[in-house]
């Protein structure tokens, strides 16, 4: 095709509001075989893995990110707060009346932009964390570019003032710890690499790894200054060590196979040896296996 066509239908396809090309083949098949949990929000879509154990996963943004919510008999923890764009403490009050506590998989801005709107929050003890903590408007306002968004934003939200707003870290953990939620206790394992403030959430009664961005099917963000790749490996070794019998993952698809993360340990050796050769994009080298790629620094 020549420029002057390739031009043309691009004009055509933004004035048709085609949808950005990520979204094109949303909705993903894997959610077919999950239970919907109806919402008034239609920003988020909640899906219910096990009794007490929900998806929110917000498909309209091209982070597709999951926040956790985990119900227990006296509380409730919502593992990380998602992008800010809608309110994720109004919809998650509507799933439980106990008190919900947040934790964070790590500080990137998508995981954590409703932070703010919460009571008690527990961080790691990092100087990333506390830096992340104080909030970002460049980060948030990355987010929101012409083609990240696919479908209706909320009613009522404001693009010029979107930020990552600064919140509270109220209790400062270090990885170890065992939070009871009333007969349902969760394990914080510190798994640096992607972040060094990344944890996985183990649920040892029914073997569940809550891995946040250290794995997710799909590509895996690690070409960012505060990656650790020599971490990485440690703390996938780890994850592999728990003997999952589901993985929860951060971002695409919520539910993930455990016997993945032998294959993300042999992948990583093989390219850190040099074995495998990229696809080079703007801000990445791309390594490609099946169902997940790295984005690694050039
Ligand atoms: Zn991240």
């Amino acid at each position: 095709m020549n420029l002057a066509a390739g031009i043309l239908i691009a004009l055509l396809a933004s004035q048709s509001g085609q949808k950005p090309e990520w979204c094109r083949a949303l909705p993903r098949p894997e959610y077919r075989k999950l239970e919907r949990v109806d919402v008034p929000d239609k920003w988020f879509e909640v899906y219910r893995i096990r009794p007490g154990l929900f998806a929110i996963y917000e498909p309209h943004q091209q982070e597709e990110i999951i926040s956790y919510l985990i119900v227990g008999q006296k509380q409730a923890l919502l593992f990380d707060t998602g992008m800010g764009i809608s309110n994720i403490k109004k919809m998650v009050e509507g799933l439980t009346q106990l008190p919900v506590s947040v934790m964070n998989s790590h500080t990137h801005n998508d995981h954590v932009s409703d932070n703010w709107r919460f009571s008690r929050i527990y961080g790691m003890d990092t100087p990333f964390t506390r830096e992340h903590a104080k909030g970002s408007v460049a980060a948030a306002q990355e987010e929101i570019g012409p083609d990240a968004i696919c479908g209706e934003l909320p009613a009522g939200f404001d693009a010029k003032s979107y930020a990552v707003k600064p919140f509270h870290i109220t209790d400062w953990i270090h990885g170890g710890e065992k939070v009871d939620l009333g007969g349902h206790v969760l394990e914080v394992i510190s798994t640096p690499g992607h972040t060094p403030d990344s944890i996985s959430l183990w649920d040892a009664h029914d073997r569940l790894l809550f891995t946040g961005d250290m794995y997710y099917p799909g590509p895996i963000f690690l070409f960012r200054p505060e990656t650790d790749l020599d971490a990485y490996e440690v703390s996938i070794k780890k994850m592999i060590s728990m003997r999952a019998q589901l993985l929860l993952t951060a971002h695409n698809i919520a539910v993930g196979d455990p016997a993945d993360l032998p294959r993300v340990l042999a992948a990583m050796k093989q390219v850190r040896s040099g074995k495998i050769k990229p696809v080079k994009a703007e801000h990445w080298s791309e390594y490609k296996f099946q169902g997940f790629s790295f984005l690694l620094k050039k």
